[in-house]
């Protein structure tokens, strides 16, 4: 329990002994949801959103936008952009962002494949909506080079969101907005 994140020690045992005074069928009911958790939710194929199907809710959906992909770090960003109900496009979920201090490069996310959609000739514009660290300015620049010879046009977020900020904490009218007032990246 306790090498589960933002889970101290004391918390870890707490949680421990409520489990432990469950009823025998609530703990059976719990750990078999986790075990089914693990086994059938997968990645989305097309935008590596979490999903309990091969393409995922968002993408197969015939309501959204197919011509605008938002590419966010990771699935709560999708969630925090959902919340919003402000954007009607795709999505693409790198895994992470750029870091050279975590070893983490281009090759280690989610971009040729999102190189690859571009030239399907479907997409018209890549919004880019990283957080804005030097980590997120770095990949945001590497995700520019890489669309450019597609001829995809790439925007990205207004620059009202607060500086380093992790999108899942923007509240949803600032980055609502930030996404109808998205600029040409440049
Ligand atoms: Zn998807």
């Amino acid at each position: 329990m306790s090498a589960l994140p933002g889970i101290g020690r004391r918390t870890a045992l707490r949680l421990v002994l409520h489990l432990l005074k469950r009823q025998e069928a609530d703990f059976e009911r719990f750990t078999s949801s986790l075990i089914t958790l693990k086994k059938e939710v997968h990645y989305c194929r097309e935008c590596h959103n979490i999903s309990d199907t091969e393409v995922c809710n968002i993408c197969s959906s015939p309501k959204r936008d197919r011509s605008t992909v938002c590419v966010v770090e990771n699935i709560q960003d999708v969630m925090a952009i959902e919340n919003t109900g402000q954007y009607n496009g795709l999505y693409h979920v790198l895994g992470g962002i750029i870091s050279p201090m975590d070893g983490i490069g281009p090759q280690d996310l989610e971009i040729d494949s999102l190189a690859t959609r571009a030239q399907n000739g479907e997409i018209k514009e890549v919004i880019l909506a990283l957080p804005t660290t030097a980590e997120g300015d770095t990949t945001n620049f590497v995700i520019y080079k890489r669309l450019q010879p597609t001829g995809v046009q790439v925007t990205q977020l207004a620059r009202g969101v607060a500086v380093g900020s992790d999108l899942e904490y923007i509240d949803e009218m600032t980055l609502g907005k930030s996404i109808l007032n998205r600029t040409v990246f440049q």
